[in-house]
C-alpha cells in the first residue's frame, strides 16, 4: 500500500480520551521503506515528530504544529528457541491484547499477567507496561528502531533500553527521534505462575485451583481489569493517569506518621512507592465531576471524559489534583499519560 501523507488531520479517532485536536501532518508507516520515504519528503522532514501507536497513552490538550508518524508496522515471526526462551518478534502496529491472548490459546505462556493492556507492542517499551506483577523488561529480548536522524535501523537490547518504572531510554532522550518498529519478547521455556500481586492471588484463589494455569491467571487478570477500568470505548480515557509517586526514607517515615492507612510499598535502596490513587482518593478525588471530565468512580487514578470533553479540560483537572495532592502531602504526582499540544 502507498504511503499517505495527510495535512491537517483530526486526531479524535486516534486518542482513548476521544478528545479532539489537529497533526499539521499524519501518516500511517507499515514499514521501513515507508519511513525512509517520509525522511526524504522536504515537505516533513524538518518538523517535530510525535510517534503514534494506538493512542491509549497520549492526551491531546491542543493540536500538534508537526508530523504524526503512526508506527503501523505489522507481523508476527516466531525466531526460534535460545537456550531458556523462545524468541519472538512482533512488529510495532500489532495490537497487545490480542497478541497476549493469542499466545495463551496456543500454548505460549509467559505474557498473560499483562493481558488486556491497551495499545499496540510498539508502545510497549515506551513505559515498559506493567500490571499484576509483571513489567514487559522481564519478558523484552531487545526492540528493532528506526533512528530519524541517521535514517538506519538499530537493535537495542533490552539492557540498552533502561526500563524501570514505567519508564525507559525512549521517553527520557530524544522522544520522536527512535521509532520502534518491531520488538522481540523472550517466552521462558519453563514458566512459573508469576501469582505474587495480592490482589490476583486473592482473585485466583477465589476461583479454586492449586496451582494456576496461563489461561487461568489471564481469565483472572482479565476479570479484574474489566471489574476496576472503565471500556475506552464507552468512557474516554487513558488508564491510570499519574505514575504511583517514589519517596526517600525520612519524607516516607514522615508522612506514614501523619498518615498510617497510606497505601506505600518499599523499594530497593530504602525508598518507598506510594500509591497515588490512595493520595488521590484522601483528598476526595474519586469519582469527582468537573463539566465534561472527572475521575472515575471505581478507581480515582483513572481520569476521564464524561462527555465530549476537550484534552484542555482534562489538563485542567490533572493540575487540580496535583496541586490537592501537593498540598497535603508535598508529594509531586507525574503524569504517567504522555501530553502533548498543552
Ligand atoms: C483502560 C486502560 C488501561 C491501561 N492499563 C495499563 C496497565 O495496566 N499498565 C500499563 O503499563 N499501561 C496501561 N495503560 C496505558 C497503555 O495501554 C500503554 O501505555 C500502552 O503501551 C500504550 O500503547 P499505545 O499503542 O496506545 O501507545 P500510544 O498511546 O500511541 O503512545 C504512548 C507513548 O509511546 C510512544 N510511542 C508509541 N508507539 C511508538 C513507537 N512505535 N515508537 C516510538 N515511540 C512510540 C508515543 O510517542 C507516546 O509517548 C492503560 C491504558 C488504558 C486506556
Amino acid at each position: 500500500m502507498p504511503l499517505i501523507l495527510q495535512q491537517r488531520v483530526s486526531l479524535k479517532p486516534f486518542n482513548s480520551f476521544g478528545v479532539d485536536a489537529h497533526a499539521a501532518w499524519f501518516a500511517r508507516v507499515q514499514s521501513v521503506a515507508d519511513l525512509e520515504q517520509l525522511h526524504a519528503d522536504a515537505r516533513v522532514r524538518d518538523l517535530p515528530r510525535l510517534i503514534l501507536g494506538a493512542g491509549t497513552n497520549v492526551l491531546f490538550a491542543g493540536d500538534f504544529e508537526g508530523l504524526v508518524i503512526q508506527a503501523a508496522l505489522p507481523g508476527i515471526e516466531e525466531l526460534g528457541p535460545s537456550e531458556d526462551a523462545t524468541l519472538l518478534r512482533v512488529g510495532a502496529g500489532q495490537s497487545w491484547p490480542a497478541l497476549v491472548e493469542q499466545l495463551v490459546r496456543t500454548g505460549r505462556p509467559g505474557l498473560e499477567n499483562l493481558a488486556l493492556i491497551p495499545g499496540w507492542a510498539g508502545a510497549a517499551p515506551i513505559q515498559n507496561i506493567g500490571a499484576y506483577g509483571l513489567e514487559l523488561a522481564e519478558r523484552l529480548h531487545s526492540v528493532s528502531v528506526w533512528e530519524c536522524a541517521t535514517g538506519q535501523s538499530r537493535e537495542l537490547s533490552c539492557e540498552q533500553c533502561g526500563l524501570g518504572y514505567r519508564d525507559s531510554v525512549f521517553k527520557r532522550d530524544r522522544a520522536g527521534e527512535r521509532i520502534v518498529v518491531a520488538i522481540t519478547l523472550r517466552l521462558p521455556r519453563r514458566w512459573e505462575p508469576v501469582t505474587k500481586y495480592a490482589e490476583l492471588e486473592r482473585e485466583l484463589a477465589a476461583r479454586g485451583g492449586a496451582r494456576p494455569s496461563a489461561a487461568d491467571i489471564f481469565e483472572a487478570v482479565c476479570a479484574l481489569r474489566r471489574r476496576k477500568l472503565p471500556d475506552p470505548a464507552r468512557l474516554g480515557n487513558a488508564g491510570s493517569f499519574f505514575k504511583n509517586p517514589i519517596v526517600g526514607r525520612s519524607q516516607y517515615a514522615e508522612l506514614i506518621e501523619r498518615f498510617p492507612s497510606m497505601v506505600s510499598y518499599p523499594l530497593a535502596g530504602g525508598r518507598f512507592k506510594l500509591g497515588a490513587a490512595w493520595l488521590m482518593e484522601a483528598c476526595q478525588l474519586r469519582g469527582v465531576t468537573r463539566g465534561r471530565v472527572g475521575t472515575y468512580e471505581g478507581q480515582a487514578l483513572v481520569l476521564v471524559n464524561r462527555n465530549a470533553a476537550s484534552g484542555r479540560e482534562v489538563l485542567e483537572l490533572a493540575r487540580e489534583v496535583q496541586q490537592r495532592v501537593l498540598s497535603k502531602f508535598g508529594v509531586a504526582l507525574e503524569p504517567e499519560v504522555r501530553i502533548v499540544g498543552a
